[in-house]
């Protein structure tokens, strides 16, 4: 029995495992100089609000293209690098990308959000509100167009030292948001005790909803407490229109998925954008609408 560097306690390796545990360590070890060469970049996913369909913001998702291994999940490096002090490197790295993105669409009259994802390390770091006003000002973005999402199990393995930086980040006036929620132990009514604007509900259920009534019931009473709770609510992994048509039934505030767009290059996400930028007559700003 030997100890990972988390100090768990694991069986000798089995030959596979050797192989992963290397990769792991490569991923982490050659992070830092993949941000640095380019090999790190940000996709951006739309969301849409029901029922209009009007384009409100993107979520920025992290990509890697590896030498070596291809294209590398961020299922599996993030969880990585999270386990190192590199995690701020990340972060940071995609908030910068994320409020460039901000600035640009601000310039042409485009006023819509972008959402980053963060550790639950992050949570932690006293001095990452700090960064996050300096990025702000660096880019001149209003606070109020950018969005953190955290996921449940996160804000809830460590409420307590989780708190100072949430109520720190939400003064500041980002939106926060619970990624993934009903996946975790968490109940809606503790949402009330954080500085929480948005609730994301988990795309497992979003995705069984069409064939499974316990899902759809999950689904219609986050959209109903979230509601009564005065959040927006956010639905991922919308993937076709019977899905839409059921959260327009439920009031569901905003959505998300591959029936809209898939996660997309920047290049490609701001051609995606263009196809669709309409000027409302009268408007100042323009507006995005998708089919
Ligand atoms: P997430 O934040 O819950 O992001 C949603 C994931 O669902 C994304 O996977 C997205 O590509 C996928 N998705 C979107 N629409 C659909 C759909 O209609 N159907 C299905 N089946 N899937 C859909 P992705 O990009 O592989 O990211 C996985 C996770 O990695 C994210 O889950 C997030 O937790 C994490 N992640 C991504 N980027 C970052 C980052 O910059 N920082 C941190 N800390 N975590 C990140
Ligand atoms: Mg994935
Ligand atoms: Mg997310
Ligand atoms: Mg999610």
């Amino acid at each position: 029995v030997r100890a990972t560097s988390e100090g768990t306690p694991v069986k000798a390796y089995a030959p596979s495992m050797g192989h992963l545990f290397l990769r792991r360590f490569q991923l982490v070890t050659q992070f830092r100089q993949a941000v640095e060469t380019g090999q790190i970049s940000v996709h951006y996913q739309p969301k849409v609000a029901l029922p209009s369909r009007q384009v409100v913001g993107a979520e920025a998702l992290v990509r890697w293209t590896h030498p070596e291994f291809g294209r590398v999940d961020p299922d599996e490096f993030v969880p990585a690098v999270e386990a190192t002090g590199l995690v701020d490197v990340l972060t940071d790295f995609v908030m910068d990308r994320a409020l460039e993105r901000v600035r640009r669409w601000l310039d042409r009259g485009l006023r819509m959000s972008i959402a980053v994802n963060l550790s639950v390390r992050t949570l932690g770091d006293e001095d990452f509100p700090n960064r996050v006003s300096a990025a702000l000002a660096r880019h001149d973005v209003p606070s109020g167009l950018l969005t953190f999402e955290l996921t449940e199990s996160g804000v809830m393995a460590d409420p307590e030292r989780a708190l100072p930086v949430l109520r720190r980040l939400h003064a500041i006036g980002v939106v926060l948001a619970v990624d993934d929620f009903g996946t975790g132990y968490s109940s809606l009514a503790y949402l009330r005790q954080l500085p929480v604007d948005e609730v994301k509900i988990d795309k497992s259920f979003v995705l069984g909803m069409g064939t499974d009534l316990g899902d759809m019931a999950v689904v219609r009473s986050i959209v109903e407490l979230g509601h009564s709770l005065g959040l927006v609510v956010v639905a991922e992994g919308v993937e076709d229109d019977a899905a839409r048509d059921q959260l327009v039934g439920m009031g569901c505030d905003v959505a998300q998925g591959y029936l809209i767009s898939r996660p997309l290059s920047e290049d490609r996400f701001e051609a995606w954008l263009r196809a669709r930028t309409v000027q409302v007559r009268g408007a100042r700003d323009e507006t995005v609408l998708t089919l």
